[in-house]
């Protein structure tokens, strides 16, 4: 080797790099060291450490790992990390880290007093080196710059490689090393494998290989991984070019975004590297996501095994293979402090630790590979998380005083276990919980779907969703007798059922259902007032404000909710700065109904501004007083200035979104509604109210609204209010323009009581009351009774209830 290293130098005398092409100085550990202090270090620490081959390289090099842990021989129910020390052949620099962590456990065990807790109550794992025979090509110099494996590629029998434009030390290079022979280890492993450009050019350092896992290398480590599930795993690599030095660097952003556990890696990552001094020491290392689709060992790691799996860059890029012992020893010493780091994090000390054991009910026994998913974190896109040989599951999780976690624990042999409400904080870093699990139970839910616009009538075809939110929905859809069934509900959960129909105003309810039970809920779904054709009795203070008709996309949602028309802060423009203006509904007597709610609801659409913002508001007195009511779940703000400091609906919701307000308070009341609206120096598209539904309404008098509007958008005339009303009611319309108004009231049976107007009007709103009595002032009896407006150009009728 050295005699080949040497007719390599004398065919390039026009430079002078000597230095550069001879091996690492001996500070640095050979294959053979290494093996050979391994071995010593098995026989001297018996109690504390043993040594395995987890594999051989492709020419028949052990790969030896060391576990360093109490009772080394057993496995224990004990947080794992796994260290390995090198995958690229150059980057030698984690050997000597790998090698002086294990020196300082060993040795420091029983003396220090963080080590000995470590040691003790941690299985941990290290692989100092990860490609053997690579490490050879560098450490006997045969090419200083070497990065893969020894794989031949092109099957000839010998192995190329080229040394010629190897720059190395010194200066940060961006070096084209065209070794043709060799796998790029850290491409070879299977998750994103495909993603590689370099897997049809064996001559790029970055080949994946003919397949992943081709390396026994990358197989043997992937094993060992998966015999011990490491909670963290941390690759050590160098940097030559210098784009990645000194950095931790942590799964993922790939196609579908950044990985499920992004903010609990990199909080990891980021601890870990604020930890670690750079090499000129004025400053610590940095974090750096990876790619996902690369085949890289780490995403590999975390994708299969939910391992938090780093990759630490070591060495500022023009000493990556240091020549002075001093500076290696400062690298590793360094480094050290980032690698204690995970240890506390296992442990608990600096983020949180789910954990727990998952238990047959009945035997006691435990239960592995049942499956563990945060619910808040897990994403389909990687395999579930499963429980170990011990029964357990361990989530490392940053501490949150905010967020709230869910379990979800499934087998199939065991029903499913719901645990929500888990919250880590560094009062209470570490959950530990004892799960049984028991067998699954069944149950039945079923009942009718009656129609709230006529008493007692089933309704057919509406659709009725029984959604289980981790595994799907379910849909049955009424048949003529209203009827829907589900059949073998796993009990103890919790579901939601939903009935819509459309022209209905939606139903959603909670469900849990009890062992082998058959459990009945009925639904009466009441008609909505969408607003088609008519604007529904609901009418503007002012008609630039609030106006009824079709949105434009350039001054609200895309389309209505249901249909085409809707009411809305200025349909096809942005609504004005310094605005406030009021949406008036019709009156409403609430009264039990056979829905048993009391409630308004209605779906709505905004994208108001955050100085602006709308309410909504009730009145009992006739509009003397106005008072705010809250939806559930309360508004999105509390104050709002222009709302004089009343909470309101402000921000962007720009999906059609369904709110109710429970009206409980207000049984037996005459309601009126209105929904207010104020913006400050500033324009959006504004708020939009669609498909509105009053629970609790007197609505099945038996007469219908003969609402028919010969120009619908301009000739309105109102519900009167109030309504039913005893004796006194106001009645008010709209006019387009000037013209003859004729007002007059008739009985149920169509004959004339009064007439109320008979004159010339001008255009706008009007009022006109009506005191409950005839044409010759004589009170009327209780009763149904219709006005009706006539105008040239059209009539329009509507009905009213006197309660004496
Ligand atoms: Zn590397």
């Amino acid at each position: 080797m050295k005699k080949l290293l040497f007719l390599l130098i004398i065919t390039l005398p026009a430079f002078s790099f000597a230095q550069d092409f001879d091996p690492p100085i001996e500070r640095f550990h050979t294959y053979d060291e290494v093996t050979d202090e391994l071995q010593q270090y098995a026989e001297s620490y018996p109690n504390i450490c043993r040594i395995q081959s987890i594999g051989q390289s492709l020419e028949g090099r052990d790969i030896w790992a060391i576990k360093i842990s109490d009772h080394p021989q057993i496995d224990e129910d004990e947080p794992t990390i796994l260290i390995d020390g090198h995958i690229h052949a150059e980057e030698i620099l984690g050997v000597e880290i790998s090698m002086m962590l294990i020196e300082n456990l060993l040795t420091q065990y029983g003396e220090s007093d963080s080590l000995t807790y470590w040691v003790s109550h941690t299985e941990i794992w290290i692989v100092p080196i990860g490609n053997p025979d690579g490490h050879q090509v560098v450490m006997e110099g045969t090419d200083i710059c070497y990065r893969k494996t020894k794989h031949d590629n092109n099957l000839n029998g010998v192995f190329d490689y080229n040394v010629a434009p190897c720059l190395g030390n010194g200066v940060c290079t961006l070096i084209d090393r065209s070794d043709c022979d060799g796998v790029d280890l850290n491409r070879n492993f299977s998750w994103g494998w495909e993603g590689n450009p370099d897997n049809d050019e064996p001559c790029s350092e970055y080949y994946g290989g003919e397949a992943p896992f081709s390396e026994p290398e990358a197989l043997a480590l992937a094993n060992l991984a998966s015999d011990i599930r490491p909670s963290i795993s941390v690759i050590y690599h160098s940097s030559r070019s210098g784009n990645y030095s000194e950095k931790v660097i942590f799964p993922w952003t790939g196609r579908y975004g950044l990985s499920p556990d992004y903010v609990h890696i990199s909080d990891l990552a980021r601890t870990m590297a604020g930890l670690i001094p750079t090499d000129s020491l004025d400053g610590v290392y940095g974090t750096l996501r990876t790619s996902e689709n690369r085949g890289f060992a780490n995403n590999w790691l975390y994708a299969e095994l939910g391992s938090f799996a780093l990759t630490v860059e070591v060495g500022a890029c023009e000493r990556i293979q240091p020549r002075e012992a001093a500076l290696i020893d400062d690298v590793c010493q360094r480094n050290l402090n980032g690698i204690y780091e995970l240890f506390r994090r296992v442990h608990g000390v600096s983020g949180g630790v789910l954990t727990g054991i998952v238990r047959d009910a009945i035997t006691d026994s435990v239960i592995s590979g049942a499956q563990v998913q945060v619910v808040e974190i897990d994403s389909e896109r990687l395999p579930p998380r499963t429980t170990d040989s011990f029964g357990r599951f361990r989530r490392l999780m940053r501490f949150s005083n905010t967020t709230s976690y869910t379990l979800r624990i499934t087998h199939p042999a065991y029903g499913t276990r719901i645990i929500p409400n888990l919250m880590l904080t560094p009062a209470n870093p570490v959950i530990d919980l004892e799960i049984e699990l028991e067998e699954p139970g069944y149950g039945t839910l079923q009942g009718m779907v009656f129609d709230g616009a006529s008493i007692a009538q089933p309704l057919a075809g509406a659709t009725v969703t029984f959604r289980d939110p981790y595994v799907g929905s379910q849909h049955i859809i009424t048949d003529s007798s209203g009827f829907y069934r589900f059949e073998e509900i796993e009990t103890g959960n919790h579901y939601q059922l939903s009935i819509q129909k459309a022209g209905y105003d939606i139903q959603e309810r909670p469900i849990t259902i009890e062992d082998s039970t058959v459990l009945d809920i009925d639904f009466t779904l009441i008609p909505v007032i969408d607003f088609e054709g008519t604007p529904g009795g609901f009418w503007s203070s002012d008609s630039s404000g609030w106006q009824w008709g079709v949105p434009a996309s350039s001054g609200g949602p895309a389309s209505a909710h249901s249909d085409s028309t809707v009411w809305g802060t200025e349909l096809d423009e942005l609504y004005r700065p310094l605005s406030s203006f009021y949406l008036y509904s019709p009156t409403y007597t609430l009264v039990p109904d056979a829905t048993g709610q009391v409630a308004l609801a209605f779906y709505h659409w905004y994208r108001i501004r955050s100085t602006d913002g709308g309410n909504v508001q009730i009145t009992t007195d006739g509009g003397e007083t106005w008072t705010v009511i809250e939806p559930e779940g309360g508004y999105p703000r509390s104050r709002i200035t222009v709302l004089d400091n009343e909470p309101g609906f402000s921000g962007y919701q720009s999906v059609w979104h369904h709110v109710q307000f429970d009206l409980t308070d207000y049984l037996f009341e005459t309601v009126q509604f209105r929904f207010r609206f104020s913006s400050a120096d500033s324009r959006d598209r504004g708020w939009f109210i669609d498909d509105v539904a009053v629970y609790g309404q007197e609505i099945y008098v038996g007469v219908e609204h003969t609402t028919t509007l010969a120009s619908p958008q301009h000739l309105t005339l109102y519900p009167n209010y109030p309504n039913p009303f005893n004796p006194l009611t106001t009645i008010r319309f709209d006019l387009p323009w000037r013209t003859h108004a004729l007002l007059r009231i008739y009985d149920a049976s169509g004959k004339l009581v009064q007439t109320l107007m008979d004159e010339e009007r001008n255009a706008g709103q009007h009022r006109v009351q009506w005191h409950g009595t005839d044409a010759h002032g004589q009170a009327v009896r209780s009763g149904i009774y219709f006005y009706r407006l006539e105008t040239p150009s059209g009539q329009v009728t509507q009905s009213m209830v006197l309660l004496r």
